[in-house]
């Protein structure tokens, strides 16, 4: 078995280095940050300091495919969570029998298990702390790579780390799991590898986001689902640990009116004018200023280039591979899709040849995490361009990809069947093209959802909602 070094103490990073110490690799998490996991669920949200993760206090929901992966591969993290108090929620299952149908085997496959971020990444910090084969490091910074003789011309053999402890570690394998700011690509040029191909773009979305606790622990009734889409702004509805739950406004970062929201006296009043969200405000702020998050970059970073990889002996896994906007909650669940992408390369091919596990990790890495890459920034790309023409007063022509996802949601409201392949796209649990190739599935998206455009709207208008705020 193997020696591996991960890079950070993330939702992936951790996910990785337990999954690979259950197979039986000799592993070691560094994690910048020095502080260690609390142990309850409120000392995780009022003192956990991870200025590591810029993200770390905001809005977080983990979809159904992130319960689903940590209950086949993780279960132990599944039970510390419920543990600290997070909640298994099935949307199919709350939502009223006349939108679903009533519940249908299959159905269990829609629960999440949602945590605020601090809350789910104790769970895992506790479980990662005491599993044998792994050992967390805090407090320790990767500043660079060690190298050995390269396995093929032209493309350095990375055996090891730096780091800010002055140690050097060599291992079999690094895993780099540092996050949306990894320093990955700096430190292969400081190895002369050649550069990553880098698709990088201001995402354009700006958040702006609180959290609330009931008295008695429950929760606000959903009167839709957790992310919903209005003339010029999405709003987030996310339930979480121990009568938590967070609501935020997305807006577009070119959207200087709506830069009010960061005032928590207008963020409160917008969201009255919202009916089905309102309700949301009902319990006891968690802070007094709304958190904010901007310049949230779309980021994907290719280490295999013209064929070969850039670099043998290191992969990059999650947020430091490719992170986009999270308004969709995909992030995690990406996360852990790789990390158990990366594990599962691993027990097919052999660290002694690092050539063929970089191009098997990069094959693998195309097919399972990179469409929901596309997905989300197609997606993304869409939604922004439509509020944009939002705040002109237009209207926006998408195209067809565009069309059909809009008419989806319209038609999930008026079909069960349409309801449940357009929430598995949401929770992660099937890509657009799959559902949209069940029979007659389209057909029936066409029929019942082609006047999506006319549907009234439940929320005010943009010039309502610029009145209201400024009111
Ligand atoms: C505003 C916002 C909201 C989000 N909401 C959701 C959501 O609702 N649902 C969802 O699934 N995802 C969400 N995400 C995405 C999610 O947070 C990330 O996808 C997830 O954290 C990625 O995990 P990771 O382990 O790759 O990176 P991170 O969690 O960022 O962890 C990286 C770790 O590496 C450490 N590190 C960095 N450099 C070094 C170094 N040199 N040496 C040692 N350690 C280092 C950092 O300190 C950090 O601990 C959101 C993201 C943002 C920005």
């Amino acid at each position: 078995m193997a020696r591996i070094v991960v890079v950070g103490a993330g939702v992936a990073g951790l996910s990785s280095a337990m999954l690979l110490a259950k197979d039986g690799h000799d592993v070691v998490v560094l994690e910048r940050d020095p502080a260690p996991p609390p142990t309850s669920a409120d000392e995780a949200w009022d003192d956990w300091d991870r200025r590591g993760v810029n993200q770390f206090r905001l809005l977080h929901y983990f979809l159904p495919r992130f319960r689903l992966l940590l209950d086949a591969e993780l279960p132990e993290v599944a039970a510390a969570a419920l543990e600290l108090g997070a909640l298994r929620h099935n949307p199919i299952a709350l939502a009223p029998a006349e939108v679903t149908g009533g519940l249908r085997p299959g159905d269990e496959d829609h629960e999440a298990i949602t945590a605020r971020r601090p809350v789910m990444e104790a769970a895992l910090a506790r479980v990662a702390a005491s599993m044998p084969g792994l050992t967390v490091r805090r407090g320790v910074a990767v500043t660079g790579l060690e190298v050995g003789a390269p396995v093929a011309v032209g493309v350095p053999h990375v055996t090891g780390v730096r780091t800010d402890t002055g140690e050097t570690i060599r291992v079999d394998l690094v895993v780099d799991a540092s996050g949306r700011r990894s320093p990955l690509p700096s430190w292969l040029a400081a190895i002369d590898a050649r550069p990553p191909v880098e698709e990088v773009e201001d995402s354009g979305f700006v958040y702006y986001g609180r959290y609330f606790r009931s008295a008695d622990g429950s929760l606000p009734v959903a009167f839709g689902p957790p992310l919903q889409h209005y003339d010029s702004l999405s709003i987030l509805s996310l339930p979480a640990d121990n009568g938590t739950w967070g609501v935020g406004f997305v807006t577009s970062a070119g959207d200087p009116a709506l830069r009010a929201l960061r005032d928590p006296e207008v963020w409160s009043t917008a969201l009255q004018l919202y009916p089905l969200v309102a309700h949301w405000a009902d319990g006891k702020l968690l802070d007094d200023q709304v958190a904010v998050m901007a310049k949230i970059e779309d980021r994907h970073r290719e280490y295999h280039v013209d064929g070969m990889p850039v670099a043998t002996g290191v992969l990059a896994v999650a947020d430091s591979w490719a992170c986009t906007n999270p308004s969709v909650g995909r992030g995690a669940s990406i996360g852990l899709l790789h990390a158990v992408t990366l594990r599962d390369v691993l027990r097919g091919s052999s660290l002694d040849e690092p050539l063929a596990l970089a191009h098997e990790y990069h094959e693998a890495t195309a097919r399972t995490v990179e469409p929901w890459y596309r997905s989300t920034l197609s997606f993304d790309r869409s939604r922004l361009a439509e509020i944009d023409a939002q705040r002109r007063g237009a209207s926006y022509d998408g195209g067809p990809e565009w069309e059909i996802t809009q008419a989806m949601g319209f038609a999930s409201m008026q079909d069960p069947d349409v309801l449940r392949g357009f929430v598995r796209i949401g929770g992660l649990l099937s890509l657009p093209e799959d559902v949209l190739a069940q029979p007659g599935f389209l057909d029936r998206v066409i029929e019942l959802g082609a006047g999506w455009r006319d549907a009234p709207g439940a929320g005010p208008s943009r010039e309502q909602l610029l009145a209201g705020i400024s009111a």
